[in-house]
């Protein structure tokens, strides 16, 4: 078989990266070890209650839609979607409650009634903030989410010129923290903003205060949902890329990625070898051709585990030095009742932020008062629960898999999560749960191939973390991608998608069609 470009996984970056290619010509295929697509954005049914197994929150839904516009689709009438009022509903130990509204003045005048009698001016400096992270934004903008950082034009135009001219306004040598704690005196100001960090798994108290760009995101762009439910947005995309020629297989496993002598000197990829996902054809595996290979799965599992031991790639031991992003334990819980207390997106603070972060970033750390996060979709989608029901998504974030014991560390967690809920929400969770599972770090990396079942691959507690994901386009080995959350730009729904977009341009650079496709019979 041969392919003009094969791509391994059919997360949301394989899926926008096989879409824009097959749309440009090129004949795709995308293997996936799983039945379906989707990678982390995945959807688990069971007992009448359907819940979201990955992302519950939206942003930047244009991004989604240029991935349509610009392949020259339509976009799908069912994808819809509709900006949430209440952005989060923020419970502290203290007994004190906050309602971040999407509308970025609501969330003002919520603070001016709220905070401002306890700490004068907060209201103020929310606005000074926010202005200050949209500097970042804007900065960032063109030379992150726009290109690739592996390639020398990326710094020789002028927008890039203008951004280095500027360069210290990214504020990238101070932490989150220390950023945030010069705007703010509110310890519910200060922990609402340095949450963030967790959204690419990393802890504010060292990552670079670029990252609170993340606020101008959400608090000034706003949070969505999708009408359908997320899975929906894998579902449009997948619909996509089939009506765009994409070929799938799934349930099938890439074990290698093949690599051979390029003509002009150095290795060059020459396809993947796949094998039966489930085990059962194992001996019978077999070599689909391509010059063109694109992972979507995680990098550090990518260089460890697909890449042929007998190539000496300074990208192997690179990223199994680097400190991964943390991960998360999640219950899916079939709760019945309905709790008008709770809106969709809910956040339960650890009375100690600083050792929460301590303890997800130690080896085995153990979770003594988590931050919890609470996810009800059956909110806005009833028919996510039985009538009467919610379809709780409970999240506490994890350090990754270091060979725990996770039915004992799950166990405790469970424990002092249903503690926190009944003491600060008055709510006898317990029993009420009539339908339960777990997802451990263990579990994600066993699902989606993540390493160690970090979330975001590395973690950006260092200045540099930016400069260290992996580009997009491999300088070690001719012809092969990488388009994933754990690649440049980073991971979450909007950045993957500019993962494929990126990733799809230099392929199209570096390994123009000569004929597409369509014209090669
Ligand atoms: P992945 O989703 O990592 O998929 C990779 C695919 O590759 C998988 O389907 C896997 O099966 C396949 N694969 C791996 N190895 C092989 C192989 N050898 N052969 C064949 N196939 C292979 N983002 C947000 O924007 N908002 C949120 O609210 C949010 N919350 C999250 C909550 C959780 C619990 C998790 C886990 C993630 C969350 N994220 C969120 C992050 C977001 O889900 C990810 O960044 C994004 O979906 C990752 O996409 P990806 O393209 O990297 O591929």
């Amino acid at each position: 078989m041969n392919y003009d470009a094969v791509i391994i996984g059919a997360g949301l970056g394989g899926l926008a990266t096989a879409t824009r290619l097959a749309s440009s010509g090129y004949k795709v295929l995308v293997v996936e070890k799983s039945d379906k697509v989707g990678g982390k954005l995945n959807v688990q049914k069971e007992s009448g209650y359907s819940f979201d197994t990955g992302p519950s929150l939206l942003t930047m839904p244009g991004i989604i839609e240029e991935l349509f516009l610009e392949t020259g689709a339509e976009i799908p009438s069912y994808l819809e979607f509709k900006k949430l009022t209440i952005l989060t509903r923020y419970f502290f130990p203290d007994g004190f409650s906050l309602d971040v509204d999407s509308d970025p003045v609501e969330f003002k005048n919520e603070v001016t009634n709220k905070i401002d009698s306890k700490f004068k001016n907060e209201s103020t400096q929310l606005g000074k903030f926010l202005k200050h992270t949209e500097r970042i934004y804007n900065l960032t903008e063109k030379i992150f989410l726009n290109s690739s950082l592996g390639e020398l034009n990326t710094y020789t135009n002028i927008s890039a010129l203008k951004t280095f001219l500027r360069i210290f306004q990214l504020d990238g040598l101070r932490s989150m923290k220390t950023a945030i704690n010069s705007f703010f005196k509110s310890p519910y100001l200060r922990m609402i903003f340095m949450r963030y960090a967790t959204y690419n798994g990393s802890n504010p108290y060292k990552a670079p205060a670029t990252l609170n760009l993340i606020a101008h995101v959400e608090n000034t762009l706003g949070g969505f949902y999708p009408v359908n439910g997320m899975y929906s947005i894998a579902e449009a995309i997948e619909s996509l890329a089939q009506e765009k020629g994409v070929e799938f297989m799934f349930n099938t496993s890439v074990s290698e990625i093949v690599t051979s002598k390029g003509q002009r000197g150095g290795v060059e990829v020459s396809g993947v070898r796949v094998e039966d996902a489930n085990g059962l054809g194992k001996s019978k595996t077999s070599v689909i051709n391509s010059k063109v290979v694109v992972s979507n799965a995680d990098v550090n599992y990518t260089y460890q585990r697909l890449l042929p031991n007998d190539t000496k790639l300074k990208g192997r031991s690179i990223y199994k030095k680097l400190e991964p992003s943390s991960s998360v334990v999640v219950f899916l819980w079939g709760v019945r009742g309905v709790h008008q207390k709770l809106d969709i997106h809910n956040i339960l603070f650890t009375a100690d932020y600083e050792n929460e972060f301590k303890e997800i970033f130690s080896e085995g750390g153990v979770n003594t008062d988590p931050t919890i996060y609470i996810n009800i979709s059956s909110k806005y989608r009833p028919q996510d629960a039985p009538k009467n029901c919610e379809n709780w998504f409970v999240l506490v974030n994890s350090s990754c898999d270091n060979g725990e014991n996770w039915d004992e560390k799950v166990a405790e967690i469970r424990g002092q999560v249903i503690k926190k809920i009944n003491k600060q929400l008055k709510i006898d969770i317990n029993a009420k749960i009539v339908y339960e599972d777990t997802i451990t770090p263990a579990r994600i990396e066993s699902e989606t191939s993540s390493w160690k079942g970090a979330l975001y691959g590395i973690s950006s507690n260092t200045k540099l973390s930016a400069f260290l994901r992996q580009n997009n386009r491999s300088r070690e080995i001719r012809g092969l991608y990488f388009a994933s959350g754990s690649s440049h730009p980073g991971g979450g729904i909007p950045l993957v998608l500019k993962a494929g977009k990126i990733t799809a341009a230099l392929i199209a650079k570096y390994n123009p069609l000569t004929k597409p496709h369509s014209l090669q019979k």
